[in-house]
């Protein structure tokens, strides 16, 4: 999951700045670019111009040199002798002819862009002829031209109007510099001084050389282009058409770039963007006079006319507006690679972070988990002693919330009045030496205690006391196998009454308090008669049962402060503080009387028995001066020894002086 994070986050590093760099650039090229694109419509509008400019003056020139022509008086004259038909050829001299041709034959080599001047008489017949041989005149016998369109055309004109055939038109080309060119038949009809129809001067010229100035003007513009094609859609240039390649002069320019045919049908002239191109065209009419001649009005083929003619350059992409722009490329190359440096940055510093705060996350509820589910307690305390944090686990000790004891109890009211002393002491040593413990017990919130160890030592910061922080050992359990232990080993196990050890031990407390407060204390020796017989006669187990009934019956008949102990087999020995020696005897009395009159039921072999035993007594004052129960204890073993010696079923009050006391049956 982190890896498909970080992976995320990468790809956004990547994908961001990228967005960001481009949406802050993309206006800025926007902006860029449309200025290019007006900069290329003013371009294409200007070599549009120029083109059209070449185009037509070249065509003026023309005109204009086939109307001199018409005008030339020696054409005239030469014309006039021939229409006359009384004239014969020898009547003009033959110089003139020659020199005639001359003239033609120059004028023609001064006009590279004529493939032929031809001069034809009313009737269609050839008369001149540049460029001729002019040793053998100019005259081609034979060549008609009465069917010809240009002829016929130019036949019926007025001074001054022209025909201009549609370029190559009818297959009218001529080999022109060992090449087969298209031509454009330029004809006007001549008349003499006084309008006398005479003939008609046809000069023919090359297509290709005529819009070589044209496709000059236009290539001054680098990758600019040049459309020429009649209202057919033939395409008009030796050029081939950029798109299609294999273009050639006469093919059907319509079909083979519909889309461009399309837009220029639909107007007269305008812009259109098409393939990549900037495609700027007008309509270019030489009928129309815009030619700077003397011509008057010009006729061609409606259906070849008006032309269109337009210039393609290629649109600005971004691609090369970048490329022309280095600085911006670098610059927009290092803002991206900066951004995304950056977002790489961001993207691993931010997963490092994550990670480190996820693993301080998990560290923080380790050892809060620890703090508040140890096995011990743990608090700290302010100044005066209130708690301030203490854990789950001392909580749950006390019977308290966090919210009823944080901020709200002093501690002190948690330890109980025996022990409040240790914890004061520990607690100003924390404060003054910052180490402190003691062995407290706790209240806790149902009445119980707890037997606790407080271990503490006090937090500062900037050398000034904050809190107490303490650890709490819960030893109520030992505290409790400690006194079980002890119970256990001060206690007989067959009665559960106290034993010798026992015996012993609480003697010198009781009778260090006697003397202290001045008070008698006896001591009752006790041993059951014949109790080897009850063994011998029903058995260890049914004399177990009597010794535990004995004890029973001994216990009832004593005071709380009284303690009776089991010193041996089956005798027994009873303290008696604050007891003069006539009421031990009277307690022994009646110890013996209980005894005498008590049985014991028992199961023996099947059946129930009702045993009854008696016991001998000895009793004994102990004597203030005395510091061990020992001398006590002999003289109580005097005294019971006597009861036995005397019978048995007795007691016998022993001092020093020993004295009985009789069964009372
Ligand atoms: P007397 O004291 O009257 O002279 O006679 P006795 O039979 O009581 O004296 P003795 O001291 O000879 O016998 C004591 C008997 O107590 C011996 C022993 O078998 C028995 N005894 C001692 N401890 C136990 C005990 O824990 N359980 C049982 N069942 N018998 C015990
Ligand atoms: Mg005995
Ligand atoms: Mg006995």
């Amino acid at each position: 999951m982190p890896l498909r994070r970080l992976h995320t986050r990468l790809l956004l590093a990547v994908i961001i700045p990228l967005v960001m760099v481009s949406a802050m650039l993309f206006p800025i090229f926007n902006v860029h670019m449309e200025m290019r694109l007006d900069s290329l419509r003013a371009k294409a509008d200007d070599v549009l111009k120029i083109g059209q400019e070449a185009l037509t003056h070249d065509i003026s020139e023309s005109i204009n040199y086939t109307l001199a022509i018409a005008e030339t008086p020696g054409i005239r004259q030469y014309l006039t002798v021939q229409s006359l038909p009384s004239l014969s050829d020898q009547q003009y001299a033959l110089s003139d002819i020659s020199q005639l041709s001359h003239f033609l034959n120059t004028l023609i080599s001064h006009y590279p862009r004529s493939t032929k001047l031809v001069v034809i008489d009313n009737q269609g017949r050839e008369v001149l002829r540049a460029p001729s041989d002019v040793e053998t005149g100019s005259r081609i016998a034979g060549n008609n031209h009465s069917k010809t369109d240009y002829f016929k055309e130019a036949a019926k004109l007025l001074p001054r109007e022209l025909y201009i055939s549609p370029p190559g038109h009818n297959l009218q080309y001529e080999l022109y510099d060992n090449d087969q060119a298209p031509t454009v038949n330029v004809a006007t009809p001549i008349f003499d001084a006084t309008g006398e129809r005479l003939g008609v001067v046809l000069l023919s010229l090359n297509w290709h050389y005529l819009t070589h100035s044209l496709q000059q003007a236009m290539l001054l513009e680098q990758d600019a282009n040049t459309i020429l094609i009649d209202a057919q859609g033939r395409w008009l240039l030796n050029v081939a058409f950029p798109e299609l390649g294999a273009t050639a002069f006469g093919d059907n320019f319509a079909t083979l770039a519909p889309q461009y045919w399309h837009v220029m049908q639909q107007r007269s002239e305008g812009f259109a963007s098409i393939n990549n191109h900037l495609l700027r065209f007008q309509t270019e009419d030489i009928r129309t006079h815009r030619n700077r001649s003397l011509a008057g009005t010009i006729f061609s083929e409606n259906i070849y006319s008006p032309w269109k003619i337009g210039v393609m350059l290629p649109l600005p992409t971004w691609r090369t507006l970048i490329e022309e722009e280095l600085t911006v490329l670098w610059f927009l190359l290092l803002s991206y690679g900066f951004a995304v440096a950056c977002g790489i940055f961001w993207a691993f510093s931010s997963h490092r972070q994550r990670k480190l705060r996820e693993d301080a996350q998990r560290h923080a509820l380790e050892v809060s988990d620890l703090y508040e589910n140890a096995p011990c307690g743990y608090h700290s305390l302010d100044q005066s002693g209130r708690v301030v944090n203490m854990n789950r686990t001392e909580l749950a000790w006390l019977g308290y919330s966090s919210k009823e004891a944080i901020g709200l109890i002093d501690y002190r009211e948690f330890i109980t009045p025996e022990t409040r002393e240790q914890f004061e002491q520990a607690f100003q040593n924390v404060k003054d030496n910052q180490t402190g413990s003691a062995e407290c017990s706790l209240l806790t919130r149902n009445g119980e205690q707890r037997h606790v160890m407080i271990q503490a030592s006090a937090y500062y910061r900037n050398g000034q006391f904050v809190h107490t922080r303490a650890t709490v050992f819960d030893l109520t359990e030992r505290k409790q196998l400690e006194e079980k232990l002890h119970a256990q080993a001060m206690t007989d196990p067959l009665t559960g009454v106290f034993n010798r050890r026992y015996l012993q031990a609480q003697a010198t407390i009781e009778m260090s308090r006697a003397r202290r407060q001045n008070h008698p204390i006896a001591l009752i020796a006790i041993d059951i008669d014949h109790f080897k017989r009850i063994n011998d006669e029903y058995g260890h187990d049914v004399g177990d049962e009597v010794l535990k009934n004995f004890t029973q019956i001994v216990s009832d008949l004593l005071r709380q402060e009284d303690l009776l102990c089991r010193v041996g087999g089956e005798e027994f020995a009873v303290l008696l503080p604050n007891t003069a020696i006539e009421q031990a005897q009277q307690v022994a009395e009646r110890i013996r009387i209980s005894i005498e009159q008590a049985t014991t039921t028992v199961e023996y072999e099947d059946t129930q028995q009702a045993l009854k035993v008696t016991a001998s007594l000895g009793v004994t004052p102990i004597h203030a001066r005395e510091k061990s129960l020992k001398p006590a204890l002999k003289r109580a073993d005097i005294g019971l020894y006597e009861a036995k010696e005397n019978g048995r079923n007795q007691v016998v009050i022993y001092t020093e002086s020993v004295s009985t006391s009789k069964p009372t049956t």
